[in-house]
């Protein structure tokens, strides 16, 4: 058994509730600079939607579709850009347009415009040209519909017509996808640098570009299927999410992690199994998910520990892999999934999916869904989350609710309630407190 620790985080959506905190932190520290304007290196995503870039989910039916028309802002960053792809040709490229061109407000117009017979406006002016610009894409442009609770049915103020659209709004869904660099055990961009530039770490997986060696050929950006590297216009240099390399090495937090206001995100290690992650590679199968939990190994497990000691990892990665949440989460529990395994470069950042959001009252059991009662569709789910299994999907879910249910019933102290759902789950009570 060849043994390769893994930093990784979990990412419980159910929590997540599209603040963006994340993705401004990350800004802040690491891409607010010249080049790096329109890069989000962690980006929050409303499903269903878009995303950004525009359709990165769908790069097979769009392959060689990313928006070509580039006007304004890709003129002024692209003297460089264009050079570049007429020198080194690379089609299957996002351009700005389909991520978007940055843009701030002209706040001084609304205090200093002479007085007329309209309000004044701040008017959007580009982050890299100056020039005023149309608003027409943004990093989150699928935004919330909100509003559609069932307890605005009981407002006595709303009319029968207003009722009548909120509950049609109410089968309406959607739930945030805060995105990132995998980190994956397989990386696409890795494989694809004919530079040799990206590499991942040995000691703890994380997947880097280095800046000298980067030679603008950008095959990394075609291959990532997450499209989570970026061009930097400024110093032609690929860049990429860097997990916060310099403050995990100082037993710090990632800052997406750190500042995040719904506390949706854990870190930790995962120790798995570099042979059997090759041979899997090979497999036709789709039942990948199964393959990704295969891969992960008991970092209890005392051939384990011994594994990971003769492959050269540290006693320090082996106590933080046991002290870690990853194992339950993915493999024990089995509730945190990759996202999009059919990509298959198995992404070492994992999420638990949403259950739907919350219903009516919180004093009656339909605060808790069934899950054949959700809001968002578990064929929709399967999609993101496990190559289309709906069976894997299912399965979590109903975990999830089992964990809402005894944790609702611990909180009231009914205790006949807790040894029900005990009787009835196929979770052992230390799983549950887990997952919690
Ligand atoms: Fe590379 Fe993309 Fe995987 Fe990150 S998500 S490691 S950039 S392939
Ligand atoms: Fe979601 Fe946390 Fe990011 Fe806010 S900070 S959007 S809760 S992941």
């Amino acid at each position: 058994m060849d043994v390769r620790a893994q930093f990784s985080m979990i990412l419980n959506l159910e929590k997540c509730i599209g603040c963006h905190t994340c993705s401004v932190t990350c800004k802040n520290m690491w891409t607010n600079r010249k080049g790096a304007e329109y890069m989000w290196w962690n980006n929050v995503e409303t499903k269903p939607g878009t995303g950004y870039p525009k359709r990165w989910e769908d790069q097979e039916k769009y392959k060689g579709g990313w928006i070509k028309t580039d006007n304004g802002l890709s003129l002024k960053i692209g003297g460089k850009l264009k050079l570049l792809s007429k020198i080194f040709y690379n089609p299957d490229q996002p351009t700005v347009r389909n991520y978007y061109e940055p843009w701030s407000y002209e706040y001084e117009h609304l205090f200093n415009a002479a007085d007329g017979d309209y309000q004044p406006t701040a008017r959007a002016i580009s982050e890299i040209t100056g020039d005023y610009i149309e608003v027409k894409s943004g990093p989150n442009w699928d935004d919330d519909l909100s509003g559609s609770d069932e307890y605005a049915l009981n407002d006595p103020n709303l009319s029968d017509e207003e009722k009548k659209l909120i509950k049609e709004l109410s089968t309406v869904f959607m739930f945030y996808l805060p995105r990132l660099c995998n980190h994956c055990l397989n990386p696409a961009c890795v494989a694809s640098c004919p530079s040799g530039a990206i590499y991942k770490r040995g000691e703890d997986g994380i997947v880097l570009v280095n800046q000298e060696k980067c030679k603008s050929w950008r095959y990394c950006i075609s291959a990532c299927p997450y499209k989570k590297v970026y061009f930097n216009w400024n110093n032609v240099k690929s860049e990429k999410c860097i997990f916060c390399y310099p403050r995990i090495e100082n037993g710090e937090a990632t800052i997406c992690s750190q500042s995040c206001v719904g506390k949706i995100r854990s870190l930790g290690v995962i120790l798995y199994d570099v042979d059997k992650l090759t041979a899997i590679l090979t497999e036709n199968d789709t039942n990948l998910v199964d393959y990704i939990r295969e891969c992960i190994l008991d970092p209890k497990d005392e051939d384990v520990i011994r594994a990971a000691k003769e492959s050269g990892i540290s006693e320090e990665w082996i106590t933080a892999a046991k002290s870690s949440p990853a194992y339950s989460y993915v493999k024990e529990l089995g509730i945190a999934l990759p996202l999009h395994p059919e990509f298959r470069t198995f992404p070492s950042v994992f999420y638990v999916p949403p259950l739907s959001p919350i219903l009516p009252t919180i004093d009656t059991e339909d605060y808790i869904p069934e899950v054949d009662k959700l809001r968002i569709p578990i064929k929709y789910l399967s999609k993101i989350f496990s190559a289309g299994n709906e069976k894997i999907i299912k399965d979590v879910i109903e975990k999830l609710i089992v964990v809402r249910k005894y944790m609702r019933a611990k909180m009231l102290g009914d205790k006949e309630k807790l040894a029900e759902i005990l009787k009835n789950s196929k979770l052992e009570e230390d799983l549950i407190l887990k997952a919690y």
